[in-house]
């Protein structure tokens, strides 16, 4: 199945299914990325002894120079050194301004690829292979970026890939968690857009979690497709993307001050959405939405409460320096009704300190 990301003459399809794999030489010819050419395949440690030799093989056998680079897994890999080794690697495979960058991974991989292939000389092509269910998130938006050690994402660009093949085979061997999380970015792009998707996923839960292909490839088309309508109207981020930000002010300060170890992205947005719908009753905007939210969050194995302990001046230091924030001021996405969602800026401290009291009481 496919869905067009529509912005004129940079427009890309995303091919979601199983054995989209397979399909990779006939689609690359139709991005315009010919046979004859030199890809280069940016992998992590994780994902290569799985999918890279299948990949790359797939594509030699029709006529394409595949070269590759495998970088460490995790987060340390968007970091300005490995950058610099992959375009060290690519430069000695000799890629030219008619080559592409094919990111074969998740979310990380995708940005150190994207933004590898956004700078190879001014920019050349770029491909997603996403092997994540959290990377259907990153394939749309043309966001891509390594990290600074003093920012998150913070050395960037915006460069749209020309094709996303998003095979649901490679989805089958992510630990359980990473299935959590990925599955919490797809219930927040329910939750800030569409109800009737969010009843879908109440419904569809146990199906999705046994990874049935026909939800999975349903599931990823219609998250993808409200991130596109999100990003199509403001592509470059001036408002209306920032919905996309729903349980991450929250989560961003749960992440920063647990580690990844006790909560990865995923778990601590799905907190941080619960946060969201609780603060949006509290400061009357809406009400019943937190019981259903963290309904269908628990239903994906996701953590609706705090694990442990946390001090909420902490919480709301790190939440006042969060870079969405304007000025020290506390930014939320709130739920006004289940899909649908505005801003407030300058919230006030009170409300924030009950949620987050709340958060660790048992609600
Ligand atoms: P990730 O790429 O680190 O993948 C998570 C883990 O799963 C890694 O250990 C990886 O090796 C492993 N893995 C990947 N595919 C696998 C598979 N099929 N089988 C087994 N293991 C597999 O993380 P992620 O959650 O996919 O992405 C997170 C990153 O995405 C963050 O850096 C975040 O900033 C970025 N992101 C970017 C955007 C954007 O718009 N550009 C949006 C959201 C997130
Ligand atoms: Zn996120």
């Amino acid at each position: 199945k496919q869905l067009t990301v529509e912005l004129g003459e940079r427009s890309y399809p995303i091919w979601i299914g199983p054995g989209v794999i397979e399909q990779l030489p006939r689609l690359l010819e139709e991005a315009g990325i010919d046979s004859g050419r030199k890809l280069f395949i940016v992998t992590d440690e994780h994902v290569a002894p799985l999918y890279l030799d299948q990949t790359k093989s797939q594509l030699q056998d029709a006529g394409y120079m595949v070269y590759h680079s495998v970088v460490e897994a995790g987060e340390k890999a968007k970091s300005l050194a490995v950058y610099e080794r992959v375009m060290t690697e690519a430069l000695e495979a000799g890629l030219d301004r008619k080559s592409a960058f094919l990111a074969l991974g998740g979310g990380v991989v995708g940005d150190l690829a994207g933004f590898a292939a956004a700078t190879y000389m001014r920019g050349v092509a770029f491909v997603q292979i996403p092997t994540t269910l959290l990377a259907h998130d990153s394939s749309v938006g043309g966001k891509v970026a390594v990290n600074h050690p003093l920012g998150k994402n913070i050395i960037g660009a915006f460069h749209q890939p020309r094709l996303v093949a998003y095979d649901t085979e490679f989805l089958k061997t992510l630990p359980p968690r990473e299935v959590a999380a990925g599955f919490a970015e797809v219930i927040k792009h329910g939750l800030i857009w569409d109800e009737t998707f969010v009843t879908w996923l109440e419904q569809n839960a146990e199906g999705l979690q046994r990874f049935e292909h026909d939800l999975l490839q349903e599931a990823l088309l219609r998250a993808c497709s409200v991130k596109v309508a999100v990003v199509s109207e403001d592509e470059k981020e001036r408002g209306l993307r920032a919905i996309l930000n729903l349980g991450h002010t929250f989560g961003h300060a749960f992440e920063a001050l647990c580690g990844y170890e006790t909560l990865n992205h995923g778990e601590a947005v799905s907190i941080g959405m619960v946060a969201a719908a609780m603060l949006a009753e509290r400061l009357g905007i809406a009400s019943g939405i937190s019981a259903r939210t963290r309904h269908i969050l628990e239903k994906y194995r996701l953590p609706v409460m705090l694990p442990h302990a946390m001090n909420a001046d902490e919480i709301i230091e790190a939440m006042r320096r969060d870079k969405k924030g304007e000025g020290g001021k506390l930014v939320f996405v709130l739920p006004t009704a289940i899909g649908k969602v505005e801003i407030r800026k300058d919230v006030a401290e009170e409300p924030v300190r009950e949620v987050l009291r709340a958060l660790q009481e048992g609600g």
